[in-house]
């Protein structure tokens, strides 16, 4: 049985729409899958709208993945098998996609010294209809539409990078207020992608806090790795989770669902 714990829609920075996104999913012969879109959770919705009406072979996990105010590093926290309806979680995820929005006119004004016009309208199209969070991927494909990059990828080694030139920080729960919600949204939290910490206080923090979950299975994650956070894992009694953080992003491994899915035997998440 395969199963994928992390991936992307419209609703964020994704390229298929949640219907297309199970759709895909049941076609690669995942049985379970998890949407976890950046600081939004419209897309389970429609997602468990496709998956009824088209009768597909998937169950759904409802997810959010929550941008985390922590120093230096880029940390990133999943909400797996959340209540999307969840007041308090519906009222944050609000405030932090209007933060974004207001984050793409303060990038454009740091772009605009830089030598690169680009207007609002621009981003917002990039991002697209039904999109909650805007963010550095639509303003860098913009960039590429308007010409002055040929892939997305340029754009943020040169300008959006972390602290980078055309970089602008925007609104993030801490590590705590993220564990909070999912668990009042009844979900079981989850440290995403741990290989991008640095800072190993983070992770022991994380466990301190109460976090429920480490993805030790991703893409990125050497073999080595995937055995050390399980290590990780053990020792400081948390479930393991696994996912592709499938985004349908040509330049971005993996481009397609289903070519990194996880034997669900390998995790323990319930
Ligand atoms: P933001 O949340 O708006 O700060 O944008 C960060 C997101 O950009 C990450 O979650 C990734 O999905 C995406 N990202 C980061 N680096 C790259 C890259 N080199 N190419 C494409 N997308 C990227
Ligand atoms: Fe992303
Ligand atoms: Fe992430
Ligand atoms: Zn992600």
């Amino acid at each position: 049985m395969l199963v994928d714990f992390h991936c992307h829609t419209t609703v964020s920075d994704g390229v298929y729409t949640p219907s297309e996104v199970v759709r895909l999913a049941a076609a690669a012969k995942i049985s379970s899958l998890a949407i976890t879109d950046h600081d939004a959770v419209s897309g389970c919705r429609e997602a468990a709208a496709a998956i009824k009406r088209e009768k597909l072979p998937l169950s759904l996990l409802q997810g959010v993945e929550f941008s985390i105010e922590a120093g230096e590093d880029e940390v990133h926290m999943l909400g797996l098998a959340i209540d999307d309806q969840e007041p308090r979680l519906v009222e944050r995820l609000h405030a932090f996609s209007a933060d974004r929005e207001n984050r793409v006119y303060k990038i454009l004004a740091k772009l605009e010294k830089l030598g690169y016009s680009l207007t609002p309208e621009e981003v917002f199209a990039a991002a697209g209809d039904g999109a909650q969070a805007v963010g550095r991927p639509h303003v860098a494909a913009a960039l590429v539409k308007r010409g002055y990059f040929n892939y997305v990828y340029e754009v943020f080694d040169k300008l959006l990078y972390n602290n980078g030139p055309a970089y602008v920080s925007h609104l993030k729960p801490s590590l705590k207020e993220a564990i909070d919600l999912t668990h009042a949204a009844k979900g079981l939290a989850v440290i995403a992608h741990p290989y991008g910490i640095s800072d190993q206080s983070v992770l022991e923090e994380a466990a301190r806090l109460g976090i429920d979950a480490i993805e030790a299975y991703y893409p990125q994650h050497t073999p080595e790795q995937v055995k050390h956070y399980k290590a990780f894992a053990r020792r400081h009694g948390l479930k393991v989770s696994g996912g592709s953080d499938f985004h349908g992003i040509k330049n971005k491994y993996p481009h397609k669902l289903g070519v990194y899915a996880i034997s669900a035997e390998l995790l323990n998440l319930w």
